[in-house]
């Protein structure tokens, strides 16, 4: 088995996970099996107690784990299923190392970080590659060189490559190479700097790839190499993308970053065909068809906050050869100044999913404007929530309709907790999560779109569809498109007398990827560019 390890320098948001899972993706096509895990040093045991302002997204994998948001690149760049043991925090190996403490499994030792964290992270690399039998193993170790709380997992990669050996295992190190505007220049210092942190805790990097934002000409890719000590081939250039992040495996190939990872590891497999790949992107940059579909959302100056949302959105793009607009818009804004205001022109309305009071009644009114003018809707978990919300009120009459986690005293709580959610006292992993089956009603949207009757979806949230109002809504129109197998839990909704009207519990934007796009954003996409033509 053959390991590399990605460590970042610099600065923060290098794109890190984005080169790990581009590497993925080149050695997959060369015929190699690959995993990838990712390490975090934070303490929080995992990223779903965060608020979006500090982490961005979680990102939820099928077994329900909740994970960091570069596990959701992992995935969409290759076909690696990931699980719980793909992302581990400091918080998980610390619990981990007090519980067998209080077990007393440590003999009597003095418990420390070395060799008894350490080794526990270890034991975390080994285990991914026995569990997945890959070829190789791609770790991502999180935050930044220098890091005091990064230290542990440097040090354990260190010494894991003794124990492996030198020919098994090596050290791609992502850095920074800013240009200064003001000296015209780019500049070495940086990452000659974080090299040499890097060394001095005893790791020497095989490969160095360096995000820029102009091209490295020859002169900087020799000093880089004099003074970080690597090859000149392995100074490898990953300037920012034109147009999409898909082509970052491309760009990485063009610089051969594949060839040499495989001779350093002795890995003897053919050259990646990437033509697939380039079709997609050929898709992206060059689409026949241009739509313009608005997110509403309370995080939505973020960047990171709605990341798998925005991705499958520009796949249901390359499902209809069509270039995606993404309008971030805020609902307090609608809140300010109404939804025509606010929404008018766009293909289509989405509205993912969230936690919260804040900017509920902005994202009511996008559901209710969308419903009114017959504007493709795709609404997600929370977005079902409130177009399920918005229908009794304009539709039912039911006048204060709503969801117990904003008002728990609603006269009519449309959406409510179920019993076993009520007795839940923890906030950490206690949701509904991960992937759940879903029975499709035949002859409707969803059926059509997936072209199946049972379905696998991945779930966040504790509130669902209260079924004491279910035949109401039925009688007006409204369809339960999907429901769990015993019928019990509402999944899908639809609107028959609409364009496209479709929301869903569950979360389809965490099994989209660019080479499959997921049915309902293919679906929500091919609505929005025919209500646009008809404009
Ligand atoms: N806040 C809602 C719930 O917990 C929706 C969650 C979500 O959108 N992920 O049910």
């Amino acid at each position: 088995m053959k390991y590399i390890f990605v460590t970042g320098g610099v600065v923060s948001s290098l794109g890190k996970g984005l080169t790990a899972a581009s590497l993925g993706t080149l050695l997959e096509n060369r015929g190699l099996k690959v995993a990838l895990q990712k390490f975090d040093p934070y303490l929080n045991v995992d990223p779903g107690t965060m608020s979006p302002y500090q982490h961005g997204e979680v990102y939820v994998l099928n077994d329900g784990a909740e994970t960091d948001l570069d596990l959701g690149h992992y995935e969409r760049f290759t076909n690696t299923k990931l699980t719980r043991f793909n992302n581990l925090t400091s918080g998980q190996v610390y619990q981990t190392v007090l519980d067998k403490e209080r077990r007393g499994e440590y003999l009597g030792k003095t418990v420390q970080v070395i060799p008894h964290v350490t080794d526990e992270i270890q034991k975390r690399i080994l285990e991914l590659g026995q569990k997945t039998g890959a070829d190789v193993v791609i770790t991502e170790i999180g935050g930044t060189t220098g890091d005091i709380e990064g230290l542990p997992f440097l040090e354990a990669i260190r010494e894991f490559t003794l124990d492996v050996g030198m020919s098994n295992a090596i050290f791609v190190h992502v850095t920074y190479v800013p240009f200064i505007k003001a000296a015209g220049e780019l500049k070495t210092k940086p990452t000659q700097q974080s090299v040499a942190k890097l060394r001095e805790i005893g790791i020497a990097p095989h490969i160095l790839i360096c995000r820029c934002e102009q091209p490295l000409n020859k002169e900087l890719r020799q000093k880089m190499s004099l003074f970080c000590n690597v090859p000149y081939e392995a100074v490898i250039e990953e300037k920012d993308v034109e147009h999409s992040i898909y082509e970052v495996p491309l760009m990485l190939q063009r610089e051969r970053v594949d060839d040499l990872v495989c001779r350093l590891l002795q890995l003897e497999v053919p050259s990646a065909d990437m033509s697939h790949w380039q079709d997609i992107i050929r898709k992206l940059i060059a689409p026949q068809h241009q739509v313009r579909i608005g997110v509403v959302g309370k995080y939505i100056g973020l960047n990171d906050a709605y990341k798998s949302v925005f991705e499958s959105v520009s796949h249901g793009g390359v499902a209809n050869d069509c270039g995606v607009q993404i309008e971030r818009v805020d609902a307090e804004d609608i809140e300010k100044n109404g939804a025509a205001a606010t929404l008018k022109g766009l293909s289509g309305i989405l509205v993912p999913g969230g936690f919260g009071e804040r900017g509920i009644e902005g994202k009511i009114a996008a559901a209710g404007y969308a419903r009114e003018h017959g504007i493709p809707y795709l609404g997600l978990c929370l977005g079902m929530q409130i177009a399920t919300i918005e229908f009794a009120r304009s539709v039912l009459k039911l006048e204060g309709a709503g969801s117990t986690e904003f008002e728990p005293t609603t006269p009519y709580p449309v959406i409510a907790l179920l019993d076993e959610q009520k007795k839940v006292t923890q906030k950490g992993g206690t949701m509904r999560l991960g992937s759940q089956p879903c029975r499709l009603v035949e002859g409707s949207r969803a059926a059509e779109l997936y072209g199946t009757s049972l379905v696998h979806e991945r779930h966040r949230h504790r509130y669902e569809f209260n079924n004491l109002f279910r035949e109401q809504y039925e009688a007006a129109g409204f369809s339960f498109s999907g429901t769990s197998p015993d019928g019990k839990l509402v999944e899908l909704i639809e609107l028959k007398e609409h364009p496209f009207y479709m929301a869903s519990q569950f979360h389809p934007e965490f099994q989209s990827k660019p080479s499959a796009p997921h049915p309902l954003f293919r679906g929500f996409i091919a609505a929005s560019l025919v209500h646009q033509s008809r404009r």
